[in-house]
């Protein structure tokens, strides 16, 4: 690293106070070649935000005015951004002369972010003052998704709801209540009022999103989701475009240059030259589908090479299980174990794997070395991306954490942790109990193994007469638009057979709040309370997000009752709505539903927003000691700072964790494998003598041989595989002009729904044409700009091309997040970013959607709406996608195999298709690919398998004969 000498540009930028002396003593310490921030460094480097004490009263000038010095006097009120998972810290600077939010900015107090924000941060204070924005509850009037609205209050919205639901569920209608999540964010809060309503009424997004790559974590070491150690490590390796749209995308990507900047060095394999690619040391373009043939030969280099941590695989792998199984043959010895491997991946050469990905050999073998060197020091990321896109998908994230197991990065400093080791878990008042229901609509029996909610076949099951949604509430949750086939969700929810009353809570207009009933106006990230507890680095942290005008009226001496009061016009937030809608659901307590929302303090009384949260933060472990400390409450110390560290960053080897004696007492071990039982539950594992706590799987230790897979039907898949995907290019006609699309990818400045109420967000990123390359764009004749046509399995749109070098040849991509839309009849909404759309309906599931106007000016509370200069508002391409559910992990395969054609003279811009018949066809034949249950006992899904609301454990079993014929 060369950074220690200052640039005579730096010099003189510092010497005149335009940047901070980076040079000075104490900011750069060097450990040989390694530059090293403390967490205290990265705090001083915020040396210029106000300090704590002076949040109450703080004077900036306004540079607008310059040069006059206009003095604006702020309070300042820490929330938590809602833009993303990462929920990074944001403080609100709240004029005190108006009572005005004026700008949003950092918290150098929040452990994850540290002061830092992407775009989208900042971009909050668009959302707040949008002038499309809903201040009211609204309810429809004439028909479902007619566009006519009527103000109502609170009180009518939440005595329509509970009406329904106090009928649904003294008619034991259980199933027929659920709540579909969009953008979470609301730690443990649910978890606490759906099984108090005794249903099992959860439905979440994460099919669409991410339950490709848990499903391939999860079946190693029963862990969903990957802790990256970024700034720790040595070799950093992402699947995804991780540092520009990634999960934990600016907490990761700070951590990621700050572990670059200490020497590590970084890989990505995309087919795109996304940011992320364009900051690696290597880039590997891989043709998508085929990561996991790449890893698997990164894999055998290692084992070959020597390169694998011996202790680590004798002690946290299940390797006798496997030469048992595989290899009964074989004596069961540690060299058998590792002969056995190279034997079973001796295919996966670098020139094979080559071959599949288009990834040169010799850069798979040169980072095969570097990460068999980095050893124990291997961070590595698999998230949406390849998991999320193709058949099999879940696999690739099977295969990179086979590289971190044989490295031995397991949970290691600069490795890779599980997620659960470094997120903070509520402890909620009055907790229910699990709930003893199974809702089949959201977990069927096609999909025993299915890591999460079958979201994307709701509409189909709908369709098929599987059962009915009586009460519907959408949450920040946008299906028509987000979703693969839009269109069938259309159908559905103009269906009141299908549909009984949809309620949707949401912050903005959007094209699935259109076909809603109720339109609930939900807080933004400084209108909300919510607790965010994200697995960033190798700490732990919880943080709080909070109605910020509200606080300020706390603070103030005057506190209000509802969120509601203190937020523009009725924005609420579902806190309180839920708390509210419990009671009235239940208003006598005869149900039993009321007493889990009773104060934990005023026995009878209904709980306050301020007694949830001050039980939870009262538990958590260090924040009372740190409360006493300047003399407040747990609530106010969050309520002050916005966040807290739980721990500081050495959650680090916590499978060795020892069981205490209490622990042990009355417990068993398995002579077998040495797993230790107790009553009946697996609560740890023998390892060189001593009893660990390992890992929550059947053998506690990371199962490269998987019973699992084998009792439930899939043994091909029983060690890490390569799955062929539905676009390898064998299954590609090419001479009729068939290319695979990647739709997964998305611009860093871009929210899924709700970017388009930002306006500096739609600003900057506006369209989403089709990257192609130029070998491909000459191969038919396009330039930057021309129109194309993209037939997908059920209909087309028709965007334009951008001809770009940072496509890899043969493969086209288009971002999501763009191509809004709203129709003649509907609510202003998003005007920044929608076009005006007419939609007809030709024939029975037959759509049409064409534009009729694009982006323009428009008259407004804010002056810059007249100064809108964009017009293209980008091409709605989910909606022409169909359900692709992969077999075993549920997830939908993003990826489309599309047939690309010159438009016709009647084609436009815009203009989309789309056949639902079809749709339900496509549907139909990968359904035709699932294993269904039952698997071993009549259980309908792996005892040991998480589960979102996991109920409780009779409903596992299949009772009836029907599908169960031996029970
Ligand atoms: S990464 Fe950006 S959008 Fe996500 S929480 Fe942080 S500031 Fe908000």
């Amino acid at each position: 690293m060369g950074y220690k000498k200052a640039s005579f540009i730096e010099n003189l930028a510092e010497k005149i106070g335009l940047i901070p002396d980076l040079h000075k003593e104490g900011y750069q310490e060097f450990d040989s070649d390694m530059r090293h921030f403390s967490d205290e460094k990265v705090a001083e480097m915020y040396e210029n935000f106000p300090p704590p004490e002076k949040w109450n009263d703080w004077i900036e000038f306004d540079p607008k005015s310059w040069p006059k010095k206009k003095k604006t006097n702020y309070q300042i009120v820490p929330t938590t951004c809602f833009n993303c998972e990462s929920a990074c810290g944001l403080t609100a600077f709240i004029d005190k002369s108006s009572g005005e939010i004026k700008k949003f900015e950092g918290n150098p107090y929040h452990p994850g972010s540290r002061g830092r924000n992407c775009a989208k941060g900042p971009a909050t204070i668009n959302q707040v003052t949008d002038p499309d924005r809903i201040l009211f509850p609204l309810k429809r009037k004439g028909k479902r998704g007619d566009g006519e609205w009527e103000r109502i209050s609170w009180d009518e919205a939440l005595d329509t709801i509970a009406d329904r639901i106090r009928k649904a569920l003294k008619e034991d209608r259980h199933n027929e209540i659920a709540y579909h999540v969009g953008r979470p964010g609301h730690e443990g809060f649910m978890n606490w009022v759906l099984p108090s309503w005794g249903i099992d009424g959860h439905n979440s997004h994460t099919n669409i999103c991410s339950s490709g790559a848990r499903f391939g974590y999860n079946i190693w070491y029963g862990y969903d989701r990957p802790s990256p150690d970024h700034a720790e490590a040595k070799f950093i390796l992402l699947i995804s475009a991780h540092l520009e749209s990634g999960h934990y995308f600016n907490p990761h990507a700070q951590r990621i240059i700050e572990g670059k900047m200490k020497g590590a060095k970084l890989a990505t394999m995309d087919p795109r030259l996304s940011n992320t690619a364009s900051m690696s040391d290597y880039w590997m373009p891989s043709y998508p589908g085929t990561e996991a043939a790449v890893l698997l030969a990164m894999a055998l280099i290692i084992l070959e090479e020597n390169l694998y941590n011996r202790p680590y695989l004798e002690n946290w792998t299940n390797w006798q299980e496997y030469l048992e199984a595989k290899h009964p043959d074989k004596e069961i010895t540690f060299e058998n174990y590792i002969e056995a491997m190279k034997e079973e991946y001796k295919e996966f050469t670098p020139e094979f794997a080559e071959k599949e990905s288009g990834v040169k050999a010799e850069m798979i073998r040169e980072i095969a070395v570097k990460i068999g060197e980095a050893g124990e020091r291997f961070a590595s990321h698999n998230w949406r991306s390849a998991g999320a896109s193709n058949l099999g998908g879940w696999a690739v994230a099977r295969c990179l954490h086979f590289l971190t197991v044989l490295t031995g990065a397991v949970g290691a400093k600069g490795g890779t942790s599980p997620n659960s080791w470094n997120k903070f878990k509520p402890e909620v008042p009055n907790p229910p109990k699990p709930q003893k229901k199974w809702n089949e609509l959201h977990f069927p029996k096609e999909y025993p193994l299915a890591f999460f909610e079958m979201s994307q076949l709701l509409p189909h099951f709908l369709k098929e007469g599987r059962g009915k949604m009586d009460v519907y509430f959408s949450r920040v949750f946008n299906p028509v638009w987000t979703y693969p086939d839009g269109f069938t969700w259309m159908e559905m929810f103009m269906d009141e057979t299908k549909f009984g009353l949809h309620a949707a809570l949401t912050p903005i207009w959007s094209e699935t709040a259109f076909f809603a009933d109720l339109v609930l106006p939900m807080g933004l990230a400084p209108e909300r309370h919510d607790i965010n507890s994200y697995a960033t680095h190798g700490g732990t942290w919880v943080a709080f997000r909070q109605p910020v005008l509200r606080e300020a009226a706390r603070r103030n001496g005057t506190p209000v009752q509802y969120t509601y009061e203190a937020n523009p016009g009725e924005v609420w937030e579902e806190d309180e709505f839920w708390i509210e809608l419990s009671w009235r659901i239940d208003p006598d307590g005869s149900m039993g539903i009321r007493k889990h929302f009773e104060s934990p303090k005023r026995p009878g009384e209904k709980i306050t927003i301020e007694e949830y949260y001050q039980y939870i933060f009262e538990r958590i472990q260090g924040l009372p000691e740190a409360a006493k400390k300047e003399g407040l409450s747990e609530f106010e110390y969050m309520s002050k700072y916005g966040a807290f560290e739980i721990e500081k960053g050495e959650s680090y080897k916590k499978n060795e964790n020892l069981l205490s004696k209490e622990q042990l007492k009355g417990s068993v071990v398995d002579k077998k494998n040495g797993v230790i039982r107790k009553n009946g539950k697996d609560i740890g594992v023998m390892i060189n003598g001593e009893a660990m706590v390992g890992f929550p799987t059947p053998s506690r230790k990371n199962e490269f041989y998987s019973q699992t897979m084998v009792d439930w039907n899939w043994p091909e898949y029983s060690t890490p595989t390569y799955i062929k995907s539905h676009i390898h290019n064998d299954v590609l006609d090419k001479s009729k002009g068939e290319y695979v699309l990647v739709p997964t990818f998305r611009l860093p400045t871009l929210i899924h729904s709700r970017s388009g109420n930002a306006k500096w967000l739609v600003e900057i990123s506006n369209r989403n044409p089709i990257w192609m390359h130029p070998e491909d764009a000459a191969k038919w004749n396009f330039k930057t700009g021309d129109l194309v046509k993209m037939n997908t399995d059920i209909g087309y749109f028709i965007d334009k091309v951008w001809v770009t070098q940072s496509m890899k040849p043969g493969v086209v991509a288009c971002s999501h997040h763009i191509g809004r839309w709203r129709r003649e009849q509907d609510s202003d909404g998003n005007r920044w970013a929608t076009n005006t759309v007419d939609i007809e309906n030709t024939a029975t599931g037959q759509w049409k959607m064409s534009t009729k106007r694009g982006i323009k000016p428009f008259e407004s509370s804010d002056s810059d709406s007249k100064r809108i200069f964009w017009k293209d508002g980008g091409v709605h391409q989910n909606i022409t996608h169909a359900v692709h559910p992969d077999p075993i992990s549920g997830m939908h395969t993003w990826h489309q195999r599309v047939r690309i054609e010159k438009p016709g003279p009647d084609d436009n811009y815009g203009d989309i298709f789309v056949d639902t018949n079809k749709s339900h066809e496509v549907y139909k034949e990968w359904l035709a690919m699932a294993r269904p249950a039952p698997g071993p006992d009549g259980l309908r899904r792996p005892l040991w398998f998480k589960r979102a609301f996991k109920p409780d454990e009779s409903t596992y079993y299949i009772k009836d004969d029907k599908n169960n014929p031996e029970k």
